[in-house]
């Protein structure tokens, strides 16, 4: 048995700290939190501008959307996704949203605190939104806007997006889309797949500090921004504003809207530059051979997803049914074995759902401690389990 007095309940052994297995924020390398750490140079410094230009260039490669227009500016993915929103959707338009859990409900939360006529399409728990009605949505109540998420965290849910994209264009609806949790662990390919506004943030499968809203803008939609004849009601997340900066900060040129939050580019830039030592072809496949390791391996514990159709199951997130029995005292049995796992946050299905978070810079070690975990909490005294 272990005392208390040899692990701490929180943080491990001193020896050896837990892991945490989360969602966001995930693990930075050293070389991403020493940029934190500096003093924050002058705006105008060369430095920083070739680091902005290069978050800006490299965003571009992640999401394979050469061509696109990139806006990396202060805040949230949240707030990334209400820039988008607010920014490209007339007020008093109609618009449909593809929900595969928690993420949809917030567009559709956005979108209806900025006075949207806002239709919602939910999924059945792990699964994708049905194509046909969201097809009879952008039919009928003549959307002009369709909302998915690429990766929602609730749900472990990975949306194909070509199908999406088609039903979109046919119907002249254009495409955002939440990759907040998909960016960096997933094939993304905005140009091919004809995503709108693709929409992320750093402190995922990006493994960088929270604090960046990202936006890339494919050329239709950034002409529709830059023509835009009303105004963003949100002044500070005014995309017409931040337009003319980021093309200057690429170009190596300082220009001003508000004060950039230097350190955290310089933190993104690195982190960046380490995405792209690892090629993102490379990164997207580790993701996809760590989560079939980790997958194998709750097949063998017994341990059931939420997702069940192997197409739909996402690189960097898992979400699990608790085992039987285990409910209530799983996730602190599993926390006593060195593993910290974030609750279920589903809509419907939080309550009876745990998660697992593999995003970023997760090494095969990580697996392997969070299967061993798991296994020691499923046989845990008073576990449930005889
Ligand atoms: C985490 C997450 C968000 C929200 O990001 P915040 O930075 O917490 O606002 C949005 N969408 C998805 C899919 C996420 O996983």
């Amino acid at each position: 048995m272990t005392s208390h007095a040899t692990r701490d309940r929180r943080y491990g052994t001193a020896a050896r700290p837990a892991l945490s297995m989360n969602i966001g924020p995930t693990r930075l390398a050293r070389r991403v939190r020493s940029r934190l750490a500096e003093q924050p140079p002058p705006l105008y410094d060369d430095a920083f501008l070739i680091a902005y230009g290069e978050c800006l260039r490299r965003m571009r490669v992640v999401l394979d959307a050469a061509g696109a227009t990139v806006f990396v500016i202060p805040g949230t993915g949240t707030s990334a996704l209400e820039a988008a929103a607010a920014n490209l959707i007339p007020a008093g338009s109609t618009v449909t949203v593809a929900s595969t859990g928690q993420w949809g409900d917030r567009w559709a939360a956005i979108c209806e605190r900025l006075g949207l006529r806002t239709y919602v399409v939910v999924a059945t728990p792990g699964e994708a939104a049905d194509l046909a009605t969201l097809e009879r949505f952008l039919t009928d109540q003549d959307s002009g806007v369709l909302l998915a998420t690429h990766v929602d965290s609730s749900s472990g849910v990975r949306t194909d997006l070509a199908p999406l994209q088609e039903i979109a264009h046919r119907h002249g609806a254009m495409l955002l889309v939440d990759g907040v949790c998909a960016a960096g662990a997933e094939t993304v390919r905005q140009n091919a797949n004809r995503v709108d506004v693709y929409i992320t943030s750093t402190p995922k499968a990006l493994s960088a500090p929270a604090g960046l809203s990202i936006l890339s803008l494919l050329p239709a939609a950034t002409a529709q921004l830059a023509t835009r004849n009303w105004p963003c009601v949100n002044y500070s997340q005014d995309l017409q504003s931040w337009l003319p900066v980021m093309q200057s900060m690429e170009n190596g040129r300082f220009a001003y809207f508000q004060t950039p939050p230097s350190n955290l580019i310089l933190a993104f830039a690195e982190a960046l530059e380490l995405i792209t030592d690892e090629g993102i072809t490379n990164r997207v496949a580790r993701h996809r051979r760590l989560r079939d390791q980790l997958h194998d391996g709750l097949n063998t514990l017994g341990i059931d997803q939420l997702v069940t159709d192997p197409e739909l199951r996402a690189n960097g997130v898992t979400v699990c049914w608790y085992p039987a029995d285990h409910e209530a005292g799983f996730l602190n049995q599993v926390r006593e074995a060195g593993v910290l796992l974030p609750a279920g946050t589903h809509p419907v299905r939080g309550v009876s759902t745990f998660r697992l978070g593999h995003l970023g810079n997760v090494t095969e070690d990580d697996i392997t401690r969070t299967l061993t975990a798991l296994e020691e909490a499923i046989h845990a005294p008073g576990g449930g389990k005889p």
